[in-house]
């Protein structure tokens, strides 16, 4: 893992507030990207299998996907930076937060321990020996349904914890270091309490996957991408990035609904939420409006997204810039 220092905001100048129409990261642009980049680390398990008859034991394919999704996690908090830069921030002219200092060594530490963590839940639940990976493309609808259901399962365990450790009086002190966060940033998905570690690294992930996994039987290796895939969800939605930015991994069937949870959501969590708050959930809305705690969101209402505008496109001139300057013209003339 690279330094942490790299993937804070806060060492470079925050980008000027902007007014204009929110660039969209959908659910497809997000699955393309994901499958891009972990599809092919598939590729060496597949060809020793497929032309030595070699099968991997487990610990080698849970280090391989460990350090896989390791680097997944890198990367996208990388690039996501880096699209905070370019796109400007929620709440546009508050700076986003560092790490504060006195828990860098333990976001190191859940940074590169956690994969490994959750490889160990995905092989108890799925791991059989007999087991032998096949590719196919056909496969990609249904893994897409899996996911979606580990996600909204994993979420439903997520939201009641959540929401407990909120309104029960003895619990907000195992929930409370999260917030000292208003303005998150990426890492600061890691932010948090022992007890609350424990819970979603463990719990939350074992119970959904269990539960997924009796509807829809998963392979190991659809464990290990699907568990990527939600923690690519749970970093972006700590980024703050003023775009509409949805969770990709429940938001394709949960969206002609309106209860995809966008990284807006839950930045009105961090920044308006403390004892009394909403939005609960971290993989979608669906069990926010089940129970009644949907948020309003503020800038990412649906008139403010241009559907056409992707945030892998230029940054557009400011509207009200370009009002200025056709006054500075006529001023001119
Ligand atoms: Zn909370
Ligand atoms: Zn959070």
């Amino acid at each position: 893992m690279r330094s942490l220092f790299k993937f804070q905001p806060s060492h470079r100048p925050p980008p000027e507030p902007r007014k204009g129409k929110l660039p969209v990261f959908t659910a497809g642009q997000q699955l393309r990207l994901f499958s891009a980049g972990i599809l092919p680390t598939l590729i060496p398990i597949w060809a020793t299998q497929h032309f030595l008859g070699y099968v991997w034991p487990l610990w080698a394919k849970a280090v391989w996907f460990g350090l896989v999704s390791q680097s997944i996690n890198d990367y996208y908090a990388d690039f996501l930076n880096e699209m905070g830069y370019k796109w400007g921030y929620l709440d546009g002219d508050k700076p986003r937060d560092k790490i504060p200092d006195e828990y860098v060594d333990t976001i190191f530490v859940l940074g590169l321990v956690t994969p490994f963590v959750r490889l160990g839940l995905v092989a108890w639940i799925t791991y059989r020996p007999d087991h032998s990976l096949s590719l196919s493309i056909s496969d990609l609808p249904l893994f897409y349904l899996k996911l979606f259901l580990v996600s909204l399962f994993l979420d439903l365990f997520f939201y009641s914890y959540h929401r407990a450790f909120h309104e029960v009086d003895f619990l907000w002190k195992y929930h409370k270091t999260h917030h000292l966060t208003k303005h998150p940033s990426p890492l600061l998905a890691s932010l948090s309490d022992v007890e609350q570690d424990f819970i979603e690294a463990l719990v939350c992930p074992y119970l959904g996957l269990l539960i997924a996994h009796m509807i829809l039987p998963m392979t190991f290796e659809e464990g290990a991408m699907i568990l990527s895939f939600i923690s690519v969800a749970e970093i972006m939605g700590h980024t703050g990035i003023r775009a509409y930015i949805e969770a990709g991994n429940t938001a394709l069937l949960l969206r002609p609904f309106g209860l995809e949870l966008t990284v807006e959501d839950h930045d009105i969590h961090h920044r308006e939420g403390w004892k009394k708050s909403n939005n609960y959930g971290k993989q979608s809305r669906f069990w926010d409006f089940v129970f009644g705690t949907m948020g309003t969101r503020i800038e990412c209402k649906p008139e403010m997204i241009d559907w056409k505008l992707s945030i892998f496109d230029d940054v557009p001139p400011e509207p009200i810039q370009e009002a200025r300057s056709v006054e500075q013209e006529k001023k001119k003339l």
